[in-house]
């Protein structure tokens, strides 16, 4: 078992949060993809408190934390996560009237299609969209998740922010510098920074008839049976470049079928790629790089990865 972090932080987590903690807990089972090693510090957090208490401890002893949330947009390095992985599973959410609208306010555990289902069983519209997008609030607050032509961007009036070391601040939509699968938070730990960390947002919705928001519903998940494959997957894995899409591009490079070890570029969606059993992370880096490689040598476009790679990875 690795231990780089001290005793003294795991005797900390442990006397307030007892048996939720958990050391060398292997990971794979908690993303979509099906993939990566083990955390060395692993921890379900069921409440907002209990999320921030967490981050705050690791931050101010100087370990290392990584909020997971549903897993679908990373795939966890073979090697695993050193220091604290905190499983976000903090899911209250509320409703509130606001003018003319109603304003949901989610904790960032919540399961975003879950909240999706309840808003609209409630004749709330507004996230319809996000009917099939698998994961948590908070990891769609972080990516802008979308579908449909919608997305967080256009739900969201604020979020509440843990920014290391400073404290608990509110974020409107201007704050969180949206873009295409973007926002300011996504670039920290690109930039080297401590992530911050959401703990709730607050979501705007519109009363609508029940049966035109599930029939509208229905229509969104129709067109992904359609289009998507099933099976363990991260969903889209790069984003579409300008003009182009990224799952038209690399299947025009002819990589529909490829296969490196378990992992498997879907002959579906050339976009997705797929653990067929028993693929490591290190199976699909690979062929992420494949994509990349001959997407860029035929067509001199240099894909962004859309999905996220973390923990130890051997080139960093
Ligand atoms: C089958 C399939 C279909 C998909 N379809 C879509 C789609 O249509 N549209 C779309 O946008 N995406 C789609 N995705 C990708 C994925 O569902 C979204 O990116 C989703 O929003 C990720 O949320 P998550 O909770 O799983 O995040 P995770 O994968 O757990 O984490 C992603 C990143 O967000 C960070 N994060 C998570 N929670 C927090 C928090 N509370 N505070 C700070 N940082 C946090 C993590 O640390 C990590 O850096 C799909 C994925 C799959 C598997």
């Amino acid at each position: 078992m690795k231990l780089m972090t001290t005793v003294q932080t795991v005797e900390r987590l442990r006397q307030t949060f007892g048996e939720q903690l958990h050391v060398n807990e292997a990971l794979a089972r908690y993303t979509t993809a099906r993939v990566g090693g083990s955390a060395e510090l692993f921890l379900t957090v069921t409440t907002s408190e209990e999320l921030l208490t967490a981050v705050e401890m690791a931050y101010s002893a100087g370990v290392s934390y990584f909020v997971l949330g549903g897993g679908s947009n990373i795939i966890i390095a073979d090697s695993g996560i050193t220091g604290l992985v905190v499983l976000n599973r903090a899911r209250r959410v509320n409703f509130r009237h606001s003018g003319a609208g109603v304003v949901c306010t989610a904790e960032s555990g919540a399961n975003l299609s879950a909240l999706a289902r309840q808003c609209i069983s409630k004749g709330l519209g507004g996230l319809e969209w996000a009917i099939g997008v698998p994961g948590t609030v908070g990891g769609a607050v972080v990516g802008n998740a979308g579908a449909h032509g919608a997305d967080i961007d256009g739900q969201l009036l604020a979020a509440t922010v843990w920014e290391p070391g400073r404290g608990v601040f509110v974020y409107n939509r201007e704050d969180m510098k949206y873009g295409y699968r973007d926002s300011v938070l996504k670039h920290d730990a690109l930039a080297g920074r401590p992530r911050r960390v959401v703990l709730a947002a607050e979501l705007q919705l519109k009363p609508e008839a029940v049966d035109v928001l599930s029939a509208r519903a229905e229509g969104f998940n129709a067109h992904r049976k359609d289009r998507q494959p099933g099976g363990a997957s991260t969903g889209s894995m790069f984003k579409n470049p300008e003009n182009y899409y990224a799952g038209y591009l690399i299947d025009t490079a002819g990589l529909k079928g490829l296969r490196i070890g378990d992992a498997l570029i879907s002959e579906k969606h050339a976009n997705f790629f797929i653990n067929a059993g028993e693929a490591t992370a290190e199976d699909i880096r690979a062929l992420i790089a494949e994509a990349w490689n001959s997407v860029r040598e035929q067509f001199g476009i240099e894909m962004e990865l859309e999905v996220e790679l973390v923990g130890d990875w051997a080139f960093e």
